[in-house]
């Protein structure tokens, strides 16, 4: 994952060692001396993240991430604050200016990826979103805006040390829904039905192996999303690298330092929900693209797209297939007499009644304002016109309600249907349908007509 990074510090010597680093992994580097400085590149050149020194000459750090923090334009691009050596006072000021993580100098390798790499997926995540959301909105979509709350996010804190689970629950008991369990087999079950946002993992832990604890969760399709943060010793070095290897999304050194470790758990808890919301956005938008609005049916474009897959998977199976084209009778008529938004009652009524008589398989779609169809696949001539006939006789069985306390009127509809011939095209197959239902229609409608 490549990535924008401005580098800040008044020490030259400081900027390239930084530079030199993040370069070999591949990240673009920009570098600024100054607070001002540092504000301008942020404005001009948009970076994904970047890593501030506190000391400065001038406008200290903490200055310039609260006018970033201030500036809509540029507040979502994450900082951490790169601070001197274990001064906890700075990471609570830098905090309350708004950064997003801590880096301590000198600055150790493993510690600067795994937290470029965090923050900078969280940004592209949150960017994505964004990005989606403007387009839903520009199709007309009801944005689904929503602030990212931490607040009583679920975390599980699988450990078996009890001064450390204290330690948790006195600095994260507050903001977050902690559940903790030290048995693995418990824990894992838990992660996977508790449904957290994050699990925190200490690699202290006497009863299991904590880096196969985190290779299982990563590998069940049912929580490898969540985020993992470890809790290791300065001397576990191998091990959390190992761990980051695995899949472990963040990692803390002891002692566990209260501000450090609710930052961090902030910082993957927002990337989990944003990454949800994501997720989510995504299958709302599949389902708008493929399903019609008024009616939840099947829409013509995805009808279109799976005939052709029905068609040729019931080819090579030796099975029939068939097709029925409903159109409902004088619906003008119907608008005409009781008004549009009635006839939009009775589109989804006779959509329901449809669904409710074909088999779950059979697939429904509407092809146009008032004309349906209903795809079978396994059914031959004689099976599609008993449907054909079931679903003519669902509409005309009973009066569709025009609206509430209005009154109900009577809808009938006329039906073609064709079953697939051998070496024929979908477009041949609906061209069939089509004209039988134009012979109902002529035949004096509210029947079924089945091509030869
Ligand atoms: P026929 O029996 O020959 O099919 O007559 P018809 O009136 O049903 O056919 P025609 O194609 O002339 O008119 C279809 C009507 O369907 C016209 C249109 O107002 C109505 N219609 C189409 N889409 C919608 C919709 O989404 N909502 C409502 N309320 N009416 C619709
Ligand atoms: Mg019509
Ligand atoms: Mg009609």
């Amino acid at each position: 994952m490549s990535a924008r990074v401005l580098v800040v510090d008044d020490v030259l010597p400081n900027v390239r060692i930084l530079e030199a680093k993040l370069s070999s992994e591949y990240y673009q580097v920009f570098t600024a001396s100054d607070g001002p400085e540092a504000l301008e590149v942020v404005e001009r050149d948009n970076p994904d993240i970047v890593l501030l020194d506190v000391m400065m000459p001038g406008m200290d750090g903490f200055e310039v991430c609260r006018r970033m923090k201030a500036n809509p334009a540029v507040s979502h691009i994450p900082v951490v604050m790169v601070t001197a050596l274990s001064d906890a006072s700075d990471r609570v000021q830098g905090l309350e200016a708004g950064a997003d993580d801590f880096l301590t100098k000198p600055v150790n390798d493993m510690a600067l990826f795994s937290r470029v790499r965090s923050l900078v997926r969280l940004k592209m995540t949150m960017d994505e979103l964004k990005l989606r959301r403007q387009t839903g909105e520009r199709l007309g979509m009801v944005s689904t805006e929503a602030e990212i709350n931490v607040a009583g996010a679920p975390v599980l804190v699988i450990d078996d040390n009890a001064s450390d689970n204290r330690h948790v629950k006195r600095h994260m008991g507050e903001g977050f829904d902690l559940m903790f369990e030290a048995d693995p087999e418990a824990a894992i079950a838990l992660a996977r039905e508790g449904d957290p946002d994050l699990v925190i993992l200490s690699l202290d832990h006497k009863g299991t192996d904590p880096l196969r604890l985190t290779s299982r969760i990563r590998n069940d399709a049912a929580t490898r999303q969540v985020p993992i943060l470890m809790i290791g010793e300065e001397s576990d070095n191998e091990r959390i690298a190992k761990g980051l290897e695995l899949g472990v999304t963040d990692y803390l050194l002891r002692p566990i330092d209260g501000n450090e470790l609710t930052a961090r758990a902030k910082t993957q808890v927002r990337r989990k929900r944003f990454q949800d919301q994501l997720r989510e956005s995504v299958e709302a938008s599949i389902t708008m693209a493929m399903t019609d609005p008024l009616t939840g049916l099947y829409n013509r474009r995805y009808l279109d797209q799976h005939l052709e897959m029905a068609m040729q998977r019931n080819r090579t199976a030796g099975k029939p297939l068939s097709y029925i084209l409903l159109d409902i009778d004088h619906f003008k008529a119907v608008n005409d007499s009781h008004g549009h938004a009635a006839g939009d009652r009775i589109l989804q009524q006779f959509s329901r009644r449809i669904q409710h008589s074909v088999r779950d398989f059979d697939l429904c779609a509407r092809y146009g304002g008032e004309e349906f169809v209903v795809m079978m696949p396994e059914a031959d001539r004689a099976l599609a016109e008993k449907v054909g006939e079931r679903l003519r006789h669902a509409m005309e069985e009973a009066p569709f309600e025009t609206g509430e306390d209005a009154g109900s009127v009577a809808v009938t509809c006329s039906l073609g249907g064709a079953t697939l011939r051998d070496d024929e095209d979908a477009a041949s197959l609906m061209k069939r349908a089509d004209m039988a239902l134009y012979e109902a229609k002529g035949a004096g409608r509210n029947r079924v007509v089945m091509s030869d």
